[in-house]
């Protein structure tokens, strides 16, 4: 069986039992299996259900990590809720598996070789829960991969750089005071004070020259009665930046409108931080050993430099939390359409194999770069 009939091969079975974020028993299973045959000593239950493969030369060198993450998204079929790969998580490790077992086959003359298999990228807990037990700690640098969408990259293209934007979801809750519908004046209306929010929020301004969004996603009342005033209502707000302090200075502008417009209304706020993930940092080192592996694989003609994208990626994280660990993102072309998380999302799968030579060679290229040992 030559490269690319084993990824299809992997990928076929994977592909056939998607599980959704902290579920991925079956797929942790497989995935441990592949590893565990190939030679790597293999941790499970990492961080959940995660697995993670070390294969080490027992010879000084820094350490190498792959990452790949392995949920899925779950679709409303009828009554049911059905898992999909609509993400191409089960691509993403179809990759990883087969370059690990490449690495173990051909051997490596020093450092170690971490494969990390993470649960749940799709709620963006993942990538914390792995960092969390410590697994991560020792990786000097660490390489992830994720199909792009046809206008991000086509077949034959490779992307040396993804910009995952910043993301921040943020809850409010505000509390008026209910009144009859005939003496208003005894009341605080919840419903004025969320338009006043909303119609505030939408006159918020940030630099243009930065790349930024912010919308009310969710606007929740009290069913209570017609001839009564309102005195509770919840509203949801997604924040994007492809900075990361940008960020910061989004969320406090929107908090502070927030709260401000509740007090002028004499009601209460509550806003709560409901999920977040940080944007990419880039790592220039890395990147000159990036675009020269893809070089070697697609050409001059194949490598993009760099690609943003509004979409977030939790794997941001290990950069944010551990700031000493070297990270690369490489965003693979592979006639993509319609686009991620559409249900029907189908790639061409003979690029795959574009990924397995470049990550390949990617970790190579890193174990015998003595700068990457701390
Ligand atoms: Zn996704
Ligand atoms: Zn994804």
């Amino acid at each position: 069986m030559n490269l690319s009939e084993r990824i299809n091969e992997i990928w076929k079975q994977l592909h056939s039992i998607p599980e959704p974020a902290f579920c991925e028993f079956k797929t942790a299973a497989f995935a441990a299996n592949i590893l565990r045959q190939a030679g790597y000593e293999v941790c499970e239950e990492v961080g959940g259900t995660g697995v993670v493969g070390l294969l080490d030369s027992k010879k000084d060198g820094p350490v190498v990590g792959l990452r790949s993450d392995m949920d899925c998204l779950l679709f409303t079929e009828g009554d049911k809720k059905i898992g999909i790969h609509a993400c191409g998580h089960d691509a993403h490790m179809a990759i990883v598996l087969t370059v690990a077992e490449l690495i173990a086959k051909k051997g490596i003359t020093c450092g170690k070789v971490k494969i990390i298999m993470q649960p749940a990228e799709e709620i963006g807990c993942g990538a914390k829960a792995l960092l969390a037990t410590g697994i991560i700690d020792d990786i000097d640098c660490l390489f992830g991969l994720h199909l792009m969408p046809e206008d991000l990259a086509s077949s034959g293209q490779i992307v040396a750089q993804v910009h995952w934007t910043a993301a921040t979801l943020l809850e409010a809750k505000i509390t008026g005071r209910t009144a009859h519908g005939s003496m208003p004046h005894l009341g605080i209306n919840a419903i004025d004070v969320g338009c006043s929010i909303v119609n505030s929020i939408n006159a918020l301004h940030m630099n243009p020259l930065e790349g930024w969004s912010l919308k009310t996603t969710r606007f929740r009342t009290g069913e209570g009665a017609l001839n009564a005033i309102c005195d509770f209502a919840e509203l949801g707000f997604d924040l994007r930046t492809t900075k990361n302090s940008e960020m910061e200075l989004l969320k406090k502008k929107v908090i502070h409108i927030i709260k401000n417009t509740a007090e002028l209304y004499g009601a209460k706020a509550e806003v709560e931080q409901i999920g977040d993930c940080p944007g990419s940092e880039d790592d220039p080192e890395l990147l000159e050993l990036i675009k020269k592996s893809i070089t070697n694989e697609v050409g001059s003609t194949g490598l993009i430099l760099e690609r943003t994208t509004t979409v977030g990626e939790d794997f941001n994280f290990y950069k944010q939390l551990r700031p000493e660990l070297k990270t690369g993102f490489i965003g693979l072309g592979c006639a993509l359409t319609p686009g991620l998380h559409d249900r029907n999302m189908h790639f061409n799968h003979a690029d795959l194999i574009h990924g397995v030579n470049v990550l390949y060679n990617l970790v190579l290229s890193s174990l015998n770069c003595k700068n990457f040992k701390k």
